[in-house]
């Protein structure tokens, strides 16, 4: 037997309070339709428009402009310790009490000179995203997702995944007591992010296919069981991730910078910041706009063909790289982020998998470390600098996704495996030696002169 979506037993109450607030100094919201606009309001099924298909947006309606002290002036009674909920002005509106949180957020902006003379830029900052609390950005979209899925009434809440959504979800689905059903691509995630689905209890399920597949198979399946999809195309998760943004924004001082550089796989992300960018405009917040840059690997590059077509042929593409959390070739949100490419007048590039390596092994020796997929940050910067796209005295700010310890296997791969003659400068290979404190010292001897 099929369950419709509307299966949902959602609280009518808490329901009747989700587009609006009860506090003053908080935008009234409303779900609707970034194509043709056809309101969603109230539809548990938040995957896409009933009428067109198209991708569905929170709009707000700010009766007055935000003020930047805003944010630290939340009355109590509204406050969660969380770098997301922070900006609570700034997203749909939940209860208090709904809401599912880790205390994610308040990551930090690492600002290295050796990292800026490798970029090529005068100033550049790294966000580190990975320094969430599983270990990615995800999870500022996911307490937004699994709170709105909690509000709903979902008891069961899904994703397809490379990897980092898939624990984030089951984290957040654990902490709030739902269960998680997650879709993999078979033997095609890092084990970092595999151990962590595990371990937090999802339904795991691995298809013989790859990403691209996997999520068509799960949008096919939740909009015929009370199933809530979680994956990037869910409007609410944009909002949490919007926060990136905002964050960065409170931690410079509101200087907004020339560029902002990020990996781009499913673009939840790329269309996230351009939602930011949009929203903190109409707040009145920014009255200068960054440009976004998007970087892809080569490998799995549509966006950048899209782009370079002018936004005119778009065409889904086989996917093949070694940052597995970007090894996409159909992205869902690929309309999301032309228009935020669009809005910041933004660039796409693509970098190759070596270009990528380089990059992410220079990041893990100055002590921050990433997984592959972040690094392709910091190697598109570089690009574009040498490209001339980005001038010598931008300031820069890069966003790194996730945790060095997400992908160990290819830490492993390029230190310990790859052939001797093509060996970068930046490998390092551990030593072995007999229990002998003469190996030990000539061990010493070398490193002291090396
Ligand atoms: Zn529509």
């Amino acid at each position: 037997m099929l369950f419709g979506p509307r299966l949902f037993q959602p609280d009518s109450e808490i329901l009747s309070t989700l587009f609006s607030p009860s506090l003053p100094g908080f935008p009234a919201t409303t779900v609707r339709c970034m194509i043709c606009g056809a309101s969603a309001d109230g539809s548990p099924s938040v995957s896409q428009c009933a009428a067109c298909g198209g991708l569905l947006d929170v709009a707000f309606a700010f009766d007055q402009p935000l003020a930047r002290g805003d944010f630290s002036a939340l009355p109590l009674a509204t406050q969660v310790n969380s770098g997301v909920w922070r900006y609570r002005q700034l997203l749909p509106w939940f209860p208090t009490d709904q809401i599912v949180t880790r205390a994610e957020g308040f990551t930090p902006i690492y600002w290295d000179d050796r990292l800026a003379h490798f970029g090529g830029v005068g100033r550049l900052g790294l966000k580190h995203e990975g320094q969430n609390p599983t270990g990615s950005f995800k999870d500022r979209g996911m307490t937004v997702g699994v709170t709105h899925a909690k509000s709903v009434g979902a008891t069961m809440v899904a994703c397809a995944s490379t990897g980092n959504t898939s624990a984030s979800l089951a984290s957040y689905a654990a902490a709030a007591g739902m269960s998680a059903l997650v879709l993999i691509p078979e033997g095609k995630i890092a084990g970092g992010k595999l151990a962590q689905t595990i371990a937090h209890g999802a339904h795991i399920v691995q298809v013989e296919g790859d990403f691209d597949i996997a999520l068509r198979m799960l949008r096919e399946l939740t909009a015929g069981y009370p199933v809530y999809l979680v994956n990037s195309v869910n409007p609410y998760r944009v909002e949490g991730q919007k926060t990136i943004v905002i964050e960065m924004f409170e931690q410079l001082d509101w200087q907004v910078p020339d560029v902002i550089a990020l990996p781009g796989g499913n673009l939840g992300n790329t269309a996230a910041f351009g939602k930011a960018l949009i929203d903190l405009q109409m707040a009145g917040l920014i009255d200068r706009i960054p440009r976004l840059l998007t970087i892809q690997a080569e490998g799995a590059s549509p966006f950048v063909d899209y782009f370079e077509s002018g936004f005119d042929r778009y065409e889904p593409v086989t996917a093949e790289t070694v940052a597995t959390a970007i090894k996409i070739g159909n992205p869902a949100s690929v309309e999301r982020a032309r228009r935020a490419i669009q809005f910041s007048s933004g660039m796409v590039a693509r970098v190759t998998d070596a270009e990528i390596m380089e990059a992410k092994a220079m990041i893990d020796r100055c002590g921050i470390g990433c997984e592959p997929a972040s690094a392709a940050t910091l190697a598109g910067i570089r690009k574009q600098v040498a490209l001339r796209q980005i001038g010598p005295d931008a300031h820069v700010v890069g966003v790194l996704t996730g945790h060095l310890l997400k992908d160990t296997e290819a830490v492993v791969r390029f230190h310990l495996e790859d052939a001797p003659g093509e060996r970068s400068p930046l490998v390092n290979r551990p030593v072995s030696i007999p229990a002998d404190m003469d190996a030990l010292k000539r061990t010493l001897s070398n490193a002291l002169q090396g």
